[in-house]
């Protein structure tokens, strides 16, 4: 079966996106406004994304049937989080355009591809070691010569799956805490602060950047994000650029979202890259004429770019677990935007909303 065109899809046309989170609920509420139906793909019952989608698929990410039945579906297919298995989407994009392209995944799931592709082009990380056993965790500490972070390669987010280890430390334990490996020891990076630029580029290879957000983690998850992000002019600018020369060097078309971390000198480097919405970004939804969602949207279903121009000062904050159970707080200060993902069962540390506060716009550095 031939392809389908994929160039200004018209309203009415189908966008599929794999996982059902709250990233997929807010790409369906953006498809939704601009007059397209949304398909979610997913393995599980009850995801927020479901509810306000048009249609669903719940199936195994890896059952060809019916991923054979989605492609059929849709116009376009995106996804939005990281664990789809690529050949999945690579057998769908046979029969229907796949955005950010699977090759592009297949790099952002692992965490040594990742910050391989990185240094290629001249990009920093911190330095690493791919590590696949204990002799070389061992010996890779030692090179290091400082505390590290012992990452497995894949499967990681949130702080899942990593530990900080240093010279002398039972490293068997740790070895075994990560899941046994394959993993990446990365250099401990003692960082002022952290921040995300989130790019956007088309089909056509027009791109644009969000100002940079600074974040704030609490035990390893993303607690608030405030813009514009507390750097300097240079610091912005490095940032920007990095983020950029990563979409066109991945021929990205969609949303890319890099995180990286600002040292004490004002230089960055880059802890890793999602190619889709991220976290960091949902302040873009009330404080910029288009928001990541949106643009994520309009990327994959081949129309132009709205602006990434930043409309006022925004501060997100996440609802984890029972941090959500203030929503009626939220909702009585009318500064404050909540979002609710509507997620049945209230668990510790799940996300379970957010809330974004807007301030009047600063001066642009
Ligand atoms: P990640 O899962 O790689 O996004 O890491 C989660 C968080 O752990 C980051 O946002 C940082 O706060 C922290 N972190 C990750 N890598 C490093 C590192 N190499 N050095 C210091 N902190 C790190």
């Amino acid at each position: 079966m031939p392809v389908k065109n994929h160039i200004a899809l018209p309203p009415g046309s189908v966008v599929g996106i794999f996982g059902g989170g709250q990233l997929g609920r807010m790409m369906a509420v953006a498809a939704a406004q601009m007059g397209y139906h949304t398909h979610i793909y997913v393995d599980e019952i009850g995801s927020p994304a479901i509810e306000v989608s048009h249609s669903h698929t719940i199936a195994s990410y890896s059952d060809e049937e019916r991923l054979k039945n989605f492609s059929q579906e849709v116009d376009v297919a995106t996804y939005e989080f990281e664990n789809i298995p690529v050949n999945s989407l690579r057998e769908v994009e046979k029969l229907v355009p796949v955005y950010p392209k699977p090759d592009i995944l297949e790099i952002a799931q692992d965490r040594v591809a990742e910050k391989d592709f990185c240094n290629e082009l001249g990009i920093p990380t911190a330095p690493y070691w791919r590590v696949t056993d204990l002799e070389i965790l061992e010996a890779s500490l030692s090179e290091l010569g400082r505390p590290g972070l012992l990452k497995s390669t894949r499967f990681g987010y949130d702080g899942k799956n990593q530990i900080k280890v240093k010279i002398g430390d039972n490293l068997g334990d740790a070895w075994s805490r990560i899941g046994g490996g394959p993993g990446v020891l990365e250099g401990w990076m003692d960082y002022e602060r952290e921040i995300s630029v989130i790019v956007v580029r088309t089909q056509s290879g027009d791109v644009q950047c969000y100002d940079p957000v600074e974040n704030e983690h609490k035990n390893y998850v993303l607690h608030r994000s405030i813009v514009p992000a507390r750097i300097s002019s240079e610091t912005k600018e490095a940032a920007v650029n990095s983020a950029k020369h990563l979409a066109v060097s991945l021929d990205l078309v969609g949303v890319l979202a890099v995180e990286m971390f600002v040292m004490k000198d004002g230089t960055i480097t880059i802890n890793e890259m999602a190619p889709r919405p991220h976290n960091s970004g949902h302040w873009t939804i009330e404080a910029c004429a288009s928001s990541q969602f949106e643009q994520l949207i309009r990327c994959i279903c081949g129309v132009p770019l709205g602006s990434c121009a930043r409309n006022a000062d925004a501060e997100m904050q996440n609802l984890l677990g029972d941090e959500v159970n203030d929503w009626l707080v939220y909702l009585g200060e009318p500064s404050q935007r909540l979002h609710l993902y509507g997620k049945g069962e209230i668990r510790a540390g799940r996300k379970m909303g957010h809330v974004t506060s807007l301030k009047p716009l600063s001066k642009h550095l």
